[in-house]
């Protein structure tokens, strides 16, 4: 039986971070209410089509927003809805995203015994200053709690998010942070550049001259120093942003990066289903409106070329530091072999691509420059 990915979507968040573009927006009781019982009508309509009934759930993801924000008794609520809905595979991943600030040993005690397997935790950074400059809603005492009561409720496995290239960051807080977080030693952790995406309030006052952010030079040395240090503290490498103790890459993320299927549930949530790709409904008010008048909330979707479907398998499977394998390599890009393709030919010289153990893969210079790369064999 295939198995597939489950994404729920929870769009609430307790303020809003001024990088964030996410479909998330101010928690408010009422509509969480409303929010969570259109969830179980999505679930218990999509269980019974024919894209999912004989395919096994490998893992659940709960994403956002602040999944957090909820209670307990909702998050598990629907967790069982799943459960009872789906078929599961027996060791099936459940992550929760977690911000610090919203859970307490009590609710974190509920979610383990409810099933919940994996958390992952937004701290970002560990100097105050610069969540205040980021807009986070907690503080890195908070991040630290929270870190040590998923310990103390049982958790096992625990992502940590990092940021660089923060405004006002330098290399001694980056330094500072992953001396952190390589010292509290979670299972996993997440390392992610700053984007500055149109319209958010970061954008506008980096536009205005109000803040300045790392150049790029800096942050390039951000990141070797994450790639360097973590793997000297017994990380795996094992995605561009990615870092894992062994026996704990995320199950969730690899559904993606390999590109197996994938089932979203919730506000503007995503969907991969047998060559189909869709999307839900953004704004939370509208998904609730279309679950209750139509059962479903799709607002859009298309179905993928063959085209498409291998330059996306291509795009994501080289994300992967493993690379993929020379025959799938050359397959997805229409050619018989590496050397009849002069850009292949060109990056593999130019030390940007590079094989081992028969596989094509993105090398430490190539990482720099990974988005640019993939574009340039697309
Ligand atoms: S916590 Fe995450 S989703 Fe919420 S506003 Fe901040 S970055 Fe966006």
């Amino acid at each position: 039986m295939n198995s597939f990915g489950l994404y729920i979507h929870i769009p609430f968040c307790l303020s809003r971070c001024s990088y964030c573009d996410f479909n998330s927006y101010h928690v408010d009781p009422v509509q969480v209410e409303q929010y969570v019982e259109a969830l179980a009508l999505e679930i218990g309509r999509r269980a019974c089509s024919d894209a999912i009934r004989r395919r096994l759930v490998c893992s659940v993801f709960f994403g956002g927003g602040t999944p957090s924000i909820l209670q307990a008794s909702h998050l598990i609520g629907i967790l069982d809805q799943c459960r009872a809905a789906f078929t599961f595979e027996a060791d099936a991943e459940v992550t929760i995203e977690a911000n610090p600030g919203t859970v307490d040993l009590p609710k974190l005690r509920a979610l383990h015994a409810g099933g919940v397997t994996r958390l992952s935790v937004g701290v970002q950074a560990v100097q105050d200053r610069l969540l205040q400059r980021i807009g986070r809603a907690h503080t890195v005492r908070e991040a630290e709690q929270a870190f040590r009561l998923m310990r103390e409720a049982g958790f096992g496995n625990v992502n940590l998010d990092l940021m660089f290239g923060l405004p006002g960051q330098g290399m001694d807080d980056w330094s500072e942070t992953l001396d952190w977080a390589i010292d509290v030693s979670p299972e996993h952790l997440s390392a992610y550049g700053l984007t500055l995406e149109e319209g958010t309030p970061l954008y506008k006052a980096h536009r205005q001259g109000a803040i300045g952010l790392p150049d790029e030079a800096t942050e390039a040395e951000m990141y070797r120093m994450a790639v360097d240090r973590l793997c000297d503290a017994g990380f795996e490498h094992y995605e561009i942003s990615n870092f894992a103790r062994p026996g704990f890459r995320c199950r969730h993320n690899l559904v993606y990066w390999q590109h197996q299927e994938y089932l979203g549930l919730g506000a503007g949530a995503h969907s991969f289903l047998a060559g189909q790709r869709f999307f839900n409904e953004l704004l939370p008010a509208r998904y609730v409106s279309a679950i209750a008048e139509r059962g479903t909330a799709v607002a859009c979707g298309e179905k993928l070329s063959a085209e498409m479907l291998r330059s996306e398998r291509l795009m994501l499977g080289l994300r992967l530091r493993g690379g993929l394998s020379v025959r799938t390599f050359t397959d997805l890009l229409g050619i018989e072999e590496l050397a009849a393709s002069d850009r292949v030919t060109r990056l593999l010289d130019d030390g940007f691509l590079r094989l081992r153990g028969g596989r094509v893969q993105i090398s430490e210079r190539g990482l720099l420059v990974a988005n640019e790369l993939i574009v340039q064999l697309l």
